[in-house]
């Protein structure tokens, strides 16, 4: 049973062609009703991705009232491109970065672009030196491929905090004392701001099991073991017993994550709404608004 209803953002990312532009604006017209506290749009290394990013950005920002975070790396960009990017968000209204260090186009390891921001606490440093902005960063409940121990991550994730950043969205996990032992640890190393849960819904559980095993996720096998049970039972008959699976996974998942205290839960939507809006309708977080101006 949900114990208090959450705040909740939504994470889209932007579309490579029309059709997935249509099905963005899908989405974001069915969550928008939700009042979402704010809505993100994530930002890829190469230069026509990042305009992509940016029109998407800029066409939520100028079709709904809803705030607009815009996330942003440290990825193949000098400081003065980055700090561009930057201005031009500011320009369109938007009043939150999600600042990361992003990964390689390529994969391997992290390297700075010369005249570059050299890691995700440069680039937080330099936007808090503007000023104007909310600032997100990333936080890894699991270890993150590159990491150097749980201690190196905190302390790694409070210099983040120290240098201007308001609050941490996770990674995604599947299981709620994943989150707690991380929460935790971090409220004993000093960290007093914010830790959001980062929720990926579940709309198709091969492709989440594929991205959970790239970023280190650990796989409850019990999941396996009920969706490969669900799919047997949903043969010809449609999806109704993977989704509801997938809906009921989810929403325990978060009201365990509310019992123990999370106030705001930040779902990966992967630009679908279908088990975004069952989840968080099961969560009491339901529509709210009229948008006038979507249309
Ligand atoms: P950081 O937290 O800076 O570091 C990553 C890892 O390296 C951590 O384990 C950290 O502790 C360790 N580390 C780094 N520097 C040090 C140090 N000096 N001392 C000790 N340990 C260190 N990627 C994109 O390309 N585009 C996006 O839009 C995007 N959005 C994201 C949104 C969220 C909420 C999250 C959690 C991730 C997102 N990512 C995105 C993925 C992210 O870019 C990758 O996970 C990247 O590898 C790490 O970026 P970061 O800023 O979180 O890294």
């Amino acid at each position: 049973m949900t114990q208090s209803k959450p705040t909740v953002s939504f994470e889209f990312f932007p579309p490579k062609s029309i059709a997935a532009s249509f099905q963005l604006w899908e989405t974001v017209q069915t969550l928008a009703p939700m009042a979402p506290e704010f809505v993100s749009v994530t930002y890829g290394a190469g230069g026509a991705i990042r305009a992509l990013t940016r029109d998407a950005v800029a066409a939520i920002a100028a079709q709904t009232p809803l705030r607009v975070a815009a996330h942003l790396t440290c990825v193949a960009a000098s400081r003065a491109e980055t700090m561009q990017i930057v201005e031009n968000y500011a320009a369109l209204g938007v009043s939150d970065i999600v600042a990361l260090r992003g990964d390689m186009p390529g994969g391997g390891a992290f390297a700075a672009t010369p005249d570059g921001f050299a890691d995700s606490c440069a680039l937080v440093a330099a936007l808090a030196k503007r000023g104007g902005f909310r600032i997100h960063v990333g936080a890894y409940p699991e270890p993150h491929p590159e990491s150097r121990g749980q201690a190196a991550d905190i302390d790694h994730l409070k210099a983040k905090f120290d240098a201007g950043a308001t609050r941490a969205i996770t990674q995604f996990f599947f299981e709620p004392g994943t989150f707690f032992r991380f929460r935790d640890a971090c409220v004993r190393a000093g960290i007093t701001q914010p830790i959001v849960p980062g929720i990926l819904p579940i709309e198709n559980w091969a492709g989440v099991r594929r991205m959970a095993v790239r970023c280190g996720a650990h796989v409850p096998p019990e999941f396996d073991a009920a969706f490969a049970a669900a799919a047997r039972d949903d043969t010809g008959q449609g999806n109704g017993r993977t989704d509801l699976l997938a809906t009921v996974l989810c929403t325990e998942l978060c009201d365990a994550l509310l019992a123990g205290g999370a106030e705001h839960l930040h779902f990966y939507t992967m630009n679908r709404a279908s088990q975004t809006r069952q989840v968080c309708h099961a969560l009491g977080v339901t529509a709210e608004v009229d948008l006038q101006k979507v249309a």
